[in-house]
């Protein structure tokens, strides 16, 4: 007899980068499980009620259940970033939240998974009423493993922030942590430790990633002391009162049918194999206008064939932009022939898996990388903010891409010149080498995809619950 069906209770906060694997999950999970998806709204970017929309309408076996916010007054937090704010007010509603999912649910929730962003405000309600609680990391195990230290650091470092020394594991420097954390008094240094404090009181955390790209972080969280024995033990075993680690990775991806004219895929079709760059930093960062134009001269400059996605404002509903008058005279016109560009979303998903993409200038998001991975595409990282450079990092070390250090970020002076930018990505994109061990970063992603050990075992804790 088949184990009774287990109902699972999915709770994502705000932007793309944490709906997206949320909705990957959930997806996954519907196939064994009954799954009620949390949206609250209304959503901060167009794109997420986009998606929100799309998930629900594709998959019927996702049950919505909304939850509308109250006003929030953000006077308190002038120039926040729009997406932080959201995760503040969220927490300052968790337990509404928390009721309003006990009360509306159509039959009881058997365990909830809650996004690591406001994790803090809501394990101690699930803890209290005995409910489980997973939480979805949504970055990397190296993120993670940085995530699960910091608050000792910050114990022994109350009012500096210098290079981070992970114990048994390695020195995250100082140049490559979340620009905000250099400020202890940061609301998203507070939100973060808060958050990072409250996972032991969770049954488990789920990472989309892949053993073989990340093993020696998830063989640290795991408290295991090397490589070989991480493969003897089961691959979630927990260190003494750190909840086990879940490798659920990488999550496939959802199959929403594009209601737009695939204009990007078109184009596409007619590049020749692996010749095309494909350049995007994500779903909310946003470039200078100086550093978009250098950047258009140095796409230029290299002769690269470049499908190319230009974001100017954090929040898509405040973008404005007119492409040709941003990149200045000529410049479309110039590189009509071998260049796609727009500002609108694309699904990243269906370029990177085309035959004619042969390297990604990315932002090192952590959905961005595992799509990278998944399709065995080179990577010239270009982190930007966050957790980008402690991603970039993972990817250098893989072989997946490279990573030139010195590149700017949020909150450092200086353009990244178009020189460079020609230079780096004429090198990327000649690199045979480089495409090879890509490849092979692909492989052993698709592979590890197939059995999905890691997701097998989640459904069988989350049946323990049914
Ligand atoms: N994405 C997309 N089209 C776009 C921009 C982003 O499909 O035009 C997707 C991308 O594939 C990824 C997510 O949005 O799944 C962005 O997440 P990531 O972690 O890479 O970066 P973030 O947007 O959170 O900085």
């Amino acid at each position: 007899m088949d184990p009774p069906r287990p109902h699972v209770a999915l709770l994502p906060s705000a932007g793309m980068g944490h709906l997206i694997p949320f909705s990957r999950l959930a997806a996954s999970l519907s196939e064994h499980c009954h799954v009620t998806m949390v949206s609250i709204l209304p959503t901060v970017s167009a794109a997420e009620s986009r998606h929100y929309t799309d998930l629900f309408s594709t998959y019927t076996n996702i049950h919505p259940l909304h939850f509308q916010l109250p006003p929030f007054d953000s006077s308190a937090y002038p120039d926040a970033d729009p997406f932080f704010l959201r995760w503040t007010c969220i927490r300052d509603s968790a337990s509404d939240i928390f009721n309003h999912l006990l009360t509306t649910s159509r039959f009881p929730i058997s365990a909830l998974v809650t996004d690591i962003a406001v994790a803090g405000s809501i394990l101690p309600l699930t803890k209290s009423s005995g409910m489980p609680c997973y939480v979805l990391f949504t970055s990397s195990a190296a993120m993670l493993s940085f995530f699960k230290y910091f608050p000792t650091y910050r114990d022994s470092n109350p009012v500096s922030t210098g290079d981070v020394k992970i114990p048994g594991l390695r020195t995250v420097p100082v140049a490559s942590l979340p620009r905000p954390m250099h400020d202890p008094g940061h609301m998203f240094t507070q939100l973060l430790v808060q958050n990072a404090r409250s996972l032991v009181k969770s049954n488990g955390i789920i990472v989309n990633t892949i053993e073989s790209f990340e093993p020696d972080s998830l063989a640290w969280l795991r408290g295991e002391q090397s490589q070989s024995q991480s493969q003897s033990q089961s691959q979630s075993q927990s260190q003494p009162g750190f909840p086990p680690v879940i490798a659920v990775g990488p999550l496939k991806p959802v199959k929403i049918p594009i209601f737009t004219i695939p204009t990007v895929l078109t184009w596409l079709d007619q590049q020749p194999e692996k010749s095309v760059v494909y350049i995007s930093f994500g779903s909310r960062t946003a470039m200078s206008k100086e550093q978009i134009r250098e950047l258009g001269l140095g796409l230029e400059a290299s002769r690269c064939r470049f499908v190319w996605i230009i974001k100017t404002s954090v929040v898509d509903t405040e973008d404005q932009t007119e492409l040709g008058e941003l990149l200045g005279g000529g410049f479309l016109e110039r590189v009509e022939d071998r260049g796609f560009v727009t500002s609108k979303w694309v699904e990243q998903e269906e370029v990177l898996r085309h035959m004619a993409v042969g390297g990604f200038v990315s932002h090192c998001g952590w959905n961005s990388v595992t799509e990278a991975a998944m399709h065995g595409v080179r990577v010239l990282a270009w982190p930007r903010l966050g957790d980008q450079r402690i991603n970039a990092d993972v990817v250098a070390r893989n072989g997946l891409g490279i990573w030139q250090e010195d590149w700017s970020w949020e909150g450092e002076e200086g353009i990244v010149s178009a020189t460079k930018i020609s230079h780096r990505l004429k090198e990327m994109m000649a690199d045979e080498s480089l495409q090879e061990t890509a490849q092979k970063v692909g492989e052993a992603t698709r592979n590890a995809a197939m059995p999905g050990k890691g997701l097998a075992e989640l459904v069988r804790k989350l049946e323990e619950f049914a």
